[in-house]
């Protein structure tokens, strides 16, 4: 596996990749992976000549309070579980690599990103787009994969390449849960024993707001306020929000009558902030 830490060093193999007529599949992370981010990376092993993982913090996609300084890292770790995967090559910039001294360009999707996490976190999605797209010009990548976990960020950047003509296929890949119904995430580091079992709420609460809508509640307002009374029923869970919104806008939705996301958000104590999410993409009649 190879290890690069320069665009040109990435652009260099990808040259020669591309001259033997290679596809290529590119996985963007920001490190510290899971079972969730080898799912990704084992699709794109199963699909692709080459398979490129992105290792990288990206700094402007967190807000001035948020946990730039203390999201967890393990490049080591990280080194071997892709390399177990089968990995070709990966890319592991310092943040200087990607954004030169007077980088002034950006690139975001509106609508989409102002509602749900875009509430609170206003230039988060400008940050994704903006890594996003020039991973995908460094990769020049045929396919890239990305998880429903973050299902905001999956539309918004199926958005962005239909929109703006990239020359790459989006693959949205299901979420990984540990046995508990916990969602896999880099975050849930942060919780603390009592925490992790608290925070299988979220589950909980969407399995029941999932139930409703798959056996034909069409009433958007009535599995809200389910999947949100569970969910504070537990005193160390604060909502940021819970939301239904349609599959393709991400605009609220009161009757449910087409594809949509129920994505909640839910602070542990106060600096731990967990997502969940399900999606039903046929009208239930
Ligand atoms: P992150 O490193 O958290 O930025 O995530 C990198 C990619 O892995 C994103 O496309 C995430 O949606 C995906 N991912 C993270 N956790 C999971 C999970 N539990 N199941 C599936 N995909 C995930």
């Amino acid at each position: 596996m190879i290890k690069a830490t320069t665009i040109d060093e990435v652009k260099k193999n990808v040259r020669e990749w591309k001259k033997q007529g290679l596809t290529i599949g590119l996985v963007p992370t920001m490190g510290y992976l899971h079972e969730g981010h080898a799912s990704l990376i084992k699709r794109a092993r199963g699909e692709c000549d080459k398979v490129i993982v992105s290792d990288f913090v990206n700094p402007i996609q967190f807000g001035p309070k948020e946990d730039l300084a203390t999201y967890p890292r393990d490049f080591e770790a990280d080194c071997k579980l892709c390399e177990g995967l089968g990995t070709d090559l990966i890319f592991h910039p310092e943040p200087s690599e990607m954004y030169l001294d007077g980088f002034h360009s950006y690139v975001g999707v509106d609508t989409l990103s102002t509602e749900l996490c875009g509430k609170s976190r206003p230039i988060h999605f400008n940050g994704v787009c903006t890594v996003v797209s020039k991973l995908f010009n460094i990769t020049e990548a045929d396919k890239a994969y990305f998880g429903q976990k973050d299902a905001q960020q999956l539309a918004i950047v199926k958005r962005m390449v239909r929109d703006l003509n990239f020359n790459i296929e989006i693959v949205g890949c299901p979420i990984i849960r540990e046995e508990s119904g916990l969602a896999k995430s880099s975050r849930n580091t942060y919780l603390t024993e009592e925490e992790r079992k608290k925070a299988l709420v979220l589950h909980k609460a969407l399995t029941v707001g999932e139930e409703m809508v798959r056996s034909g509640e069409k009433d958007a307002n009535a599995v809200k306020k389910a999947v949100t009374d569970i969910i504070e029923s537990e005193p160390l869970a604060r909502v940021d929000y819970v939301e239904i919104v349609d599959w393709n806008e991400l605009q609220k939705v009161d009757k449910i009558d087409g594809p949509i996301l129920t994505a909640v958000a839910v602070y542990f104590g106060d600096k731990v902030r967990l997502i969940d999410n399900f999606i039903v993409e046929e009208a239930v009649k």
